[in-house]
């Protein structure tokens, strides 16, 4: 009894608080007489950490932020915004590591998915069906990729397809892609999901999957958060492995380089089960940790005397036991590959180090580094057949002179492990496409320089005609929009007709603006 009556008193001296505060003329007032008002946070330091994101480049503070403990809670709000007749807009914000303020709701409410309870046990469930037999996974929406590891590592499982960086939450990669070099072989995290629960933007909580209530279930995927909130994803599962073969092969011709991959990509049986690849040059060549300064300085004189180098980076796991085949397995690969010889560097870890790795590596540099760091990253996905244009164009043109370049990341995907039905946008064209990825760290005084490379990009491919897509896509005209999602544009809008009329959910993406 003392514990109820303790929450009653504590709602009701928040809500006094609240209103002794003033709500933002941009929140309707019956927003306080809601139950759920005590989870609203008004005060400006709150609003202001959610103001920013990963990207540092722009600031828009939402007038307040929701600390949902369920989804019910987030429903209730959202039921209330869509019957509201004053108009506010609603963003789920996982971890916030957008870099273009998808995550914002300026003037709205900003709901904080990790207070449902990240790293909670009972929102990450590992389970089976047996027909078809199969493991997956129940993980929130507000989870991040880290924990769902440790938890199905737990059971000797784990989910197929990563980011590269795995402190992103579920709810996040799956409005986007969720991409790595395991995509090849299984397709993005979007093509490993069974179901979801959703709120949509009337407030409906509605469990979707390829079988039932299958438009949403689709549109969701790479949905850039348009349809609903997705409180719940159920992820395919596979045994994990024990060790990872991690192995960087060094090239200095780009032709070379990008025909191992895409001989590699090509092998599904037996071959490696992650490829990627990076352009290096000038300073960024000796930041990496994984060879020896020995090693390293061998790699820079390549680099000096060819301008830059190219580094296809491989993974091959396998089980304690069979260690020394695997070994000549991947000795037998490496022969048919054409990097410069002596220069195939590899390393034995654990899987959850291989996997955890670019934390590992961001952890290293010191926190006062990460608050000045602006990042204005630009990904991009092309056909197979013009990635050579690219190169020429692009690193060798429009980035030439960039020193340090940062990180580049070039690497192909097999399209027919992408589903055509989900919203994510790719090149139609081609069997095979590549991601670019620009992912430069910069400052106040130069990043509007980089930005700027950017648009220069993106002009050259669209005069060489280049039937590219942005991945993690920033447009802000309808134009844009409409030619970026193509022959789904059609669906895109009238699945938001359907699911979030009013234009309430996820408006830092700057689709739709107005209600339909
Ligand atoms: P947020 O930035 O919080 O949100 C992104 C968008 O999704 C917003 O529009 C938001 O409203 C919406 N959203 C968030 N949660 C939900 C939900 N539960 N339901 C519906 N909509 C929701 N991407 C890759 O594919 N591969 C990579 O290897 C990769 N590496 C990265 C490394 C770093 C260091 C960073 C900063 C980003 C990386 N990304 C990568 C990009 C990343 O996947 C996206 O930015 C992703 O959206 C970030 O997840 P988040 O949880 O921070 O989402």
């Amino acid at each position: 009894f003392s514990h109820i009556t303790t929450v009653f008193l504590l709602t009701i001296y928040r809500a006094i608080s609240l209103v002794s505060v003033d709500l933002p003329d941009t929140l309707p007032l019956g927003l306080l007489d809601l139950d759920i008002v005590d989870k609203i946070q008004l005060d400006p330091n709150t609003t202001t950490q959610f103001s920013i994101d990963y990207g540092q480049l722009s600031q828009a503070a939402p007038a307040a932020v929701y600390c949902p403990s369920s989804p019910d809670d987030i429903a209730a709000l959202v039921r209330f915004a869509y019957t509201s007749p004053r108009y506010f807009t609603i963003a789920a914000r996982g971890r916030g590591h957008s870099v273009r303020g998808q995550a914002f709701a300026p003037g709205g409410v900003v709901v904080d998915m990790a207070s449902l309870g990240r790293g909670r046990a009972d929102r990450i469930n590992v389970s089976s069906d047996d027909a078809p037999p199969r493991w997956y996974v129940d993980a929130g929406g507000e989870q991040l990729w880290i924990d769902v590891l440790h938890e199905t590592l737990k059971h000797g499982l784990t989910p197929r397809s990563w980011t590269d960086y795995l402190h992103l939450t579920v709810g996040g990669t799956l409005s986007n892609a969720g991409i790595s070099g395991q995509a090849f072989r299984h397709g993005p995290q979007i093509s490993n999901v069974y179901e979801l629960d959703v709120i949509t933007g009337k407030g409906d909580m509605i469990t979707c999957s390829r079988e039932e209530n299958s438009d949403l279930f689709y549109g969701v995927l790479g949905g850039l958060g348009q349809f609903g909130i997705i409180t719940r994803a159920r992820i395919s599962l596979e045994p994990a492995p024990q060790r990872v073969r991690w192995l960087h092969l060094v090239y200095t011709n780009f032709d070379m380089f990008t025909r191992d991959q895409e001989m590699l990509i090509s092998k599904l049986e037996k071959g490696f089960d992650y490829v990627e690849g990076r352009l290096l040059k000038g300073k960024d060549v000796s930041s990496s940790s994984f060879i020896s300064e020995e090693d390293s300085e061998k790699v820079k004189l390549l680099a000096d005397e060819f301008g830059a180098i190219y580094l296809l980076e491989g993974a091959v796991y396998y089980e304690q036991a069979t260690a020394s085949m695997v070994y000549q397995e991947v000795e037998s690969l490496l022969k048919q590959l054409s990097f410069v010889p002596g220069f195939a560097f590899t390393k034995d870890v654990s899987y959850i180090g291989f996997l955890d790795r670019v934390h590992e590596e961001d952890t290293k540099q010191s926190s006062t580094e990460h608050e000045d760091v602006l990042h204005p990253w630009f990904n991009l996905f092309l056909p197979k057949s013009r990635i050579r244009d690219f190169e020429s164009a692009v690193f060798k043109g429009i980035l030439k002179n960039n020193n340090p370049v940062g990180l580049v990341l070039i690497y192909p995907f097999n399209k027919n492990k992408w589903d055509d039905k989900i919203s994510a946008a790719i090149p139609d064209e081609e069997e095979v496409f590549y991601t670019i990825g620009l992912l430069p760290s910069a400052t106040r005084e130069n990043w509007e320089y980089l930005d700027k490379q950017h648009h220069e990009i993106l002009s050259f491919c669209h005069q060489e005609g280049i039937e590219f897509k942005q991945y993690l896509p920033r447009y802000v005209t309808e134009t844009d929009w409409r030619k970026h999602f193509g022959r789904k544009w059609h669906v895109f809008v009238q699945l938001k007709r359907q699911y979030d009329p009013k234009a309430l959910l996820s408006p830092g993406q700057r689709i739709f603006t107005t209600p339909l």
